[in-house]
Order: C-alpha cells, then sequence, then structure tokens
C-alpha cells in the first residue's frame, strides 16, 4: 500500500526517499502531513525545537516565578475617632490633695484622751485610755521612762 518516494528537502534541497515505512508510520501517528525535509534536516529541527521548547520552558518558569508577596495595605483609622480619642482629660484623678489625710495609725488626735494625774511625777497626764483608780497612771514621759526605750505605748 505504501510505495517509497522519492522526495526533495526543501531546506536543503538534497533527495530522500521518504519511505514506505515512513509513510506508514505517519499514517499511523496521524501527521496528516507528508516530510518536506530530508531525515538530516528533520533531525536538525527537532534538535533545534528541542532547544527551543526548552528555552521556552525555561523562560515560562521564570515568568511563572512566584511574585513577591503582597505587601498588606495599611489599615488607616479615621481621624475623627483618633481625635476624639486623644482629647485631653479634664480633672480625673488629680489626687486628692485637700481634705481627708491618710488615716493615722497611733496619732494621738484619734482617740479620746484622758487627763488624770501622773502617778510618778504628779503631773497632768493625757492618756488615751480611761484612767482606773486601781492602776496607775502615768504622764507620757514618765510612761516612756518606765517603758523604755521602746516608745510610747498606750
Ligand atoms: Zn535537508
Ligand atoms: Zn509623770
Amino acid at each position: 500500500m505504501f510505495q517509497d518516494r522519492n522526495m526533495t528537502c526543501i531546506e536543503c534541497g538534497a533527495a530522500f526517499v521518504y519511505t514506505a515505512d515512513d509513510q506508514e508510520y505517519h499514517q499511523k501517528k496521524c501527521y496528516g502531513t507528508e516530510p518536506k525535509r530530508c531525515p538530516e534536516c528533520r533531525e536538525a529541527r527537532r534538535r533545534q525545537a528541542r532547544k527551543s521548547t526548552r528555552a521556552a520552558q525555561l523562560a515560562a518558569a521564570a515568568a511563572a516565578a512566584p511574585p513577591p508577596p503582597p505587601v498588606p495595605a495599611r489599615v488607616e483609622r479615621p481621624r475623627a475617632f483618633s481625635s476624639e480619642g486623644a482629647r485631653p482629660g479634664g480633672g480625673g484623678g488629680g489626687g486628692g490633695g485637700g481634705g481627708w489625710g491618710p488615716p493615722r495609725g497611733r496619732g494621738p488626735g484619734d482617740r479620746p484622751l484622758f487627763e488624770t494625774t501622773c502617778g510618778a511625777c504628779g503631773g497632768k497626764a493625757q492618756v488615751p485610755f480611761e484612767p482606773k483608780q486601781d492602776r496607775p497612771v502615768y504622764c507620757r514621759d514618765c510612761f516612756v521612762k518606765m517603758k523604755g526605750p521602746r516608745g510610747p505605748r498606750f
């Protein structure tokens, strides 16, 4: 069914034989077109095509390189809000200056004093407790002297 055909290469003008096998091969591959070049030129073109396709692949790979990471868009805050929030505070928390001071622990002023007579020196004594007759009450000075250097302890 297939016959060898004498062909002329359109590339180099060389005569070549389009063999029956080649024709059958082309028929099977459904190439449809007859070879217009000699096997050498065909091989050369094939190499060239392979080279070019490889170059194309490289170019495609380069083009398909991952793009730089997208820069996140900076979120602008509404100016109205920020200026409202930055309003200088009025008079909050000034640190209570006058008025009540901190409660004193053992000040003589925060408990009622009873005036009596010192049992040691006979002078006036002010004691923070109600003096009782069965106990001697001393003035502060005498109390400190009797109790020692620790200080007054009422
Ligand atoms: Zn040729
Ligand atoms: Zn005294």
